[in-house]
């Protein structure tokens, strides 16, 4: 009976069961995900306009929802994975 200890050829930053995913932009496998619950402490400005003031993350952010924002990003090149452009037509009233 062999008893040797399979060594996994997966590096120890990889969530184990989870999917391998690459980077949109540059195909690096260097994927950090992300998650912080901030509740209602959560702002959001476009430029000098604040979309989300002090309330729960909004979904139209692309960045997570309610108490978490949440998303990947790639330690290579820096770039969010996620689908984008934003439709931000919700906040139409903000008018930027
Ligand atoms: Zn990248």
């Amino acid at each position: 009976m062999n008893t040797r200890v399979q060594i996994s050829a997966t590096p120890p930053f990889f969530k184990k069961g989870k999917e391998i995913v690459t980077c949109k932009n540059c195909d690096s496998e260097k994927i950090i995900d992300v998650s912080g619950k901030c509740s209602d402490r959560f702002n959001a400005c476009l430029q000098n306009k604040d979309l989300v003031e002090n309330d729960y993350v909004d979904s139209n952010l692309g960045i997570g929802e309610g108490d978490y924002m949440e998303f990947e990003y790639c330690a290579n090149c820096g770039m969010i994975q996620g689908k984008f452009p934003l439709d931000l037509s919700e906040f139409e009233d903000e008018e930027f």
